[in-house]
C-alpha cells in the first residue's frame, strides 16, 4: 500500500472529562452517555422506528405543537437552518431576516444561496427588536417568510416571541424561529404563538451530542412546501421525503437515508430527562441558575453585553472583557486548570465578551458557583500579568 497506517491511529484515543460551560455543546446527562453505547439497530429495525415514534413525540412536547410533520435531521444545528430555508424558499421570494448576531447573519447568507431576495432587520448589538419593528418592515418588504432567531447566542439576546405570529400571518408570512440556543431555557409555544417553522440544537439544553436536530412545520409550512413550484434544492433536507421516512404523513415509512441510530438514543433519552422533569421546571431551573450567575457576575463588578435585563438570554450571558485584559489568557487558565469551557465571543462579539453558557444538565448551583469562582481566579491571573 502507498499509505501506510498512520502511527497516530495505534495509540489510544484522548478524551478528557471537561465541564462545557459555553454556549454549547453542554455535557451530557450520564444516562444519555449510557444510551450511546447501546447496539447499533438497522435504520428501519421496528425497535428503531420506534424510537424515531417517540422522539418524535419528545420533539412535539418541547415545541409544544401538534405539527404532523415534526421530526429530527441527521446533522447539527446549521441543518436545521438550511432545511427550513431551503423548503419554505423558492428562487426570487422574498425573505425578512432579523440580523443582531451571527445566526442572522448566517441565515441571510443561506437564504441568498437558495435564490431568495432578503432584506434585512438590523438591531444594534445586544438589543433585540419590537413587534412594531418587524411589523413597519413586514409591511414595507412584503417577505413570504421572516426569520427570527429566539436566543442569539453570540451576543446573549433574548427575542420575545408572543404576538409575532399573528402579525406575520396578517401579512401572508410565515413565521420560521431558530431556538438552537433557547428552547429550555426560556418558554417557548410553537402553536399558540403561530410558528410556521422551528429548529433547535440537540446539543444544548437536551443534553443530547451534536448532529441531530428537532424540527417541526405548521400546516400552512408543510402546505407551502408541498405546493413549491420548484423543487428543493436539497435532497437530503426535502421534507416531502424525509417526512415519509418519519412517518410524518401516515403513509408507510420509507428509506430515506441511514440515520444514527446511537444519535437517536441520545436525543431520546434527552427528551426523556426533560419529559420526566417538565417542561416548565427545566425553565425554571435554568431562570434560577441564571440569576445566581449574574448576581455573582455583578459583585466581581463585570458588565453585561445586554443593558436590558428582560431581554438578557438564560442560557448564554454575554459579559464584557474589562480593559487591558486578554480574554484569551482567562479562558486558557478555565481550561488549563479546571477543564472547564468559559468561551469567547463569536463573530461581531469576538475579542469583546466572555460568553457562559447554562445548558441542560450543567445547570446547578454548584456549576455556577464554579464557573464564578474561575472567572474570578483567570481575571486576577489576567492582571497579573499585563502588569
Ligand atoms: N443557531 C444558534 C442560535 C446557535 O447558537 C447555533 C450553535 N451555537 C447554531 C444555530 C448552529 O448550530 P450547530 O453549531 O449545532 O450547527
Amino acid at each position: 500500500m502507498e499509505v501506510p497506517p498512520p502511527q497516530v491511529l495505534t495509540l489510544p484515543m484522548v478524551v478528557p472529562s471537561k465541564t462545557l460551560m459555553g454556549p454549547g455543546p453542554s455535557n451530557c446527562p450520564p444516562s444519555v452517555l449510557q444510551s450511546l453505547s447501546l447496539p447499533v439497530l438497522g435504520h428501519l429495525h421496528p425497535e428503531c422506528t420506534k424510537i424515531m415514534d417517540d422522539i418524535k413525540a419528545g420533539i412535539q412536547y418541547v415545541f409544544q405543537t401538534k405539527n404532523e410533520l415534526t421530526l429530527a435531521v441527521s446533522a447539527s444545528g446549521h441543518a436545521g437552518m438550511e432545511a427550513v430555508l431551503c423548503n419554505l424558499i423558492e428562487p426570487g421570494d422574498r425573505v425578512l431576516i432579523a440580523v443582531n448576531g451571527i445566526w442572522g447573519e448566517r441565515a441571510n447568507i443561506m437564504a441568498t444561496r437558495y435564490g431568495a431576495t432578503v432584506h434585512r432587520l438590523e438591531a444594534a448589538l445586544g438589543t433585540n427588536f419590537s413587534l412594531t419593528e418587524f411589523e413597519d418592515a413586514i409591511r414595507q418588504h412584503k417577505p413570504v417568510l421572516l426569520f427570527v432567531v429566539q436566543g442569539e447566542s453570540s451576543t446573549g439576546i433574548y427575542q420575545p416571541l408572543e404576538g409575532l405570529g399573528l402579525i406575520c400571518h396578517k401579512y401572508n408570512c410565515l413565521l420560521v424561529v431558530d431556538t438552537v440556543a433557547s428552547l429550555g431555557g426560556v418558554p417557548f409555544y410553537a402553536d399558540r404563538w403561530g410558528v410556521d417553522a422551528v429548529y433547535t440544537g440537540s446539543q444544548k439544553v437536551l443534553g443530547a451530542p451534536p448532529g441531530i436536530t428537532p424540527i417541526s412545520f405548521s400546516p400552512k409550512a408543510k402546505e407551502r412546501i408541498f405546493t413549491r413550484k420548484t423543487p428543493i434544492k436539497v435532497y437530503y433536507w426535502d421534507m416531502t421525503i424525509l417526512g415519509d421516512y418519519w412517518a410524518c404523513f401516515g403513509r408507510p415509512r420509507v428509506y430515506h437515508h441511514t440515520i444514527s441510530a446511537t444519535l437517536l438514543y441520545g436525543l431520546r433519552e434527552g427528551l426523556s430527562l426533560v419529559a420526566k422533569e417538565g417542561m416548565e421546571n427545566v425553565i425554571n431551573r435554568h431562570r434560577m441558575c441564571m440569576e445566581r450567575l449574574h448576581k455573582g457576575i455583578r459583585a466581581l463588578g463585570l458588565e453585561f453585553l445586554v443593558n436590558k435585563e428582560s431581554a438578557r438570554l438564560p442560557t448564554v450571558t454575554a459579559i464584557k472583557v474589562p480593559d487591558n485584559i486578554d480574554w484569551m489568557v482567562v479562558t486558557g487558565y478555565a481550561m488549563k486548570h479546571y477543564f472547564l469551557e468559559i468561551s469567547g465571543g463569536l463573530g461581531p462579539t469576538a475579542n469583546k465578551i466572555f460568553r457562559i453558557g447554562i445548558m441542560g444538565y450543567n445547570a446547578t448551583n454548584d456549576n455556577i458557583d464554579f464557573v464564578l469562582k474561575v472567572l474570578e481566579e483567570g481575571i486576577n491571573h489576567a492582571k497579573e500579568i499585563s502588569n
